[in-house]
C-alpha cells in the first residue's frame, strides 16, 4: 500500500515523502487508518518498526483539522527516548507549526510548568514527572483536560518499571472520551488492564 492509501492530508503524505520514508510500514498500514478512524489501538511492534510515525501521523492529522489546547500526552519510559519522539513529531509536523514541549526528570520543573500551562500541542514525557507536576501544580490538572490522545510508548517498559501508580494519576486528569493508543515490544496481561480503562473498544495490531 501507498500513504495515499490510508486517509492522510495530502501535506502528510508530502512531508513522508520529503522525509525520505517511500512506503508505510506494516504497522503504519494498519494502525493508521483505525486511528484516524477513532479506534484506540494495541500495537504490539518493536523500535524500528515505524511505530512513532504509526501514531504520530494521524494524531498530526486530526490536529490539523482541529487544533485546540493540549491535544496528545505521550507517556514513554525514558527521557532518551522522549526526546527522540519529539523530534519524530517535530519533523513530522514541521508544516503545521507544531508545538511540542518534552516534560521530563533531571530538568528544570518550574521552566516545565511554563511550557505546560503555555499550551503545546503535544506532550511528550516520562510517567514520573507530569505526576509530580499534576499533583504539585494546581494549573496543570487543567491543562490536560480536554486532551484528545493518550499514547502510552513501549507500555511493557513502563509497566516493568512500575510506574502504574504515576499512570493511574495521569490517567484520573484525562478526559474519558480521549482515544488510547498503546504500543508495546512484548504482550502481558497488563496492556489489557490499561486498555480497559479507556472508553473505546481496542484495535489490536501484531505483526
Ligand atoms: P520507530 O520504529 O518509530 O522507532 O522508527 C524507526 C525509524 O524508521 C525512524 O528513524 C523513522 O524515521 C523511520 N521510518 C518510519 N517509518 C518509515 C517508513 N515508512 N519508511 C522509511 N523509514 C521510516
Amino acid at each position: 500500500s501507498a500513504f495515499s492509501d490510508l486517509g492522510l492530508a495530502e501535506w502528510a503524505i508530502q512531508t513522508c515523502k520529503e522525509l525520505g520514508m517511500r512506503k508505510p510500514t506494516p504497522v503504519q498500514t494498519h494502525c493508521i487508518p483505525k486511528i484516524l478512524a477513532g479506534r484506540d489501538v494495541l500495537g504490539i511492534a518493536q523500535t524500528g518498526s515505524g511505530k512513532t510515525a504509526a501514531f504520530a501521523l494521524p494524531i498530526l492529522n486530526r490536529l490539523a483539522e482541529d487544533p485546540y489546547g493540549v491535544f496528545a500526552l505521550v507517556i514513554t519510559p525514558t527521557r532518551e527516548l522522549a526526546f527522540q519522539l519529539a523530534e519524530q513529531f517535530r519533523a513530522l509536523g514541521s508544516c503545521l507549526h507544531l508545538r511540542c514541549s518534552v516534560v521530563v526528570g533531571g530538568m528544570d520543573m518550574i521552566t516545565q510548568a511554563k511550557a505546560l500551562v503555555s499550551r503545546p500541542h503535544v506532550v511528550v514525557a516520562t510517567p514520573g514527572r507530569v505526576k509530580v507536576l499534576l499533583e504539585e501544580n494546581p494549573d496543570i490538572p487543567k491543562v490536560f483536560q480536554r486532551t484528545k490522545f493518550l499514547v502510552l510508548d513501549e507500555a511493557d517498559r513502563v509497566l516493568d518499571v512500575g510506574f502504574e501508580e504515576e499512570l493511574r494519576v495521569i490517567f484520573q486528569c484525562l478526559p474519558k472520551n480521549r482515544q488510547t493508543l498503546l504500543f508495546s515490544a512484548t504482550m502481558t496481561g497488563n496492556l489489557q488492564t490499561l486498555l480497559e480503562l479507556s472508553a473505546n473498544k481496542a484495535y489490536f495490531y501484531e505483526a
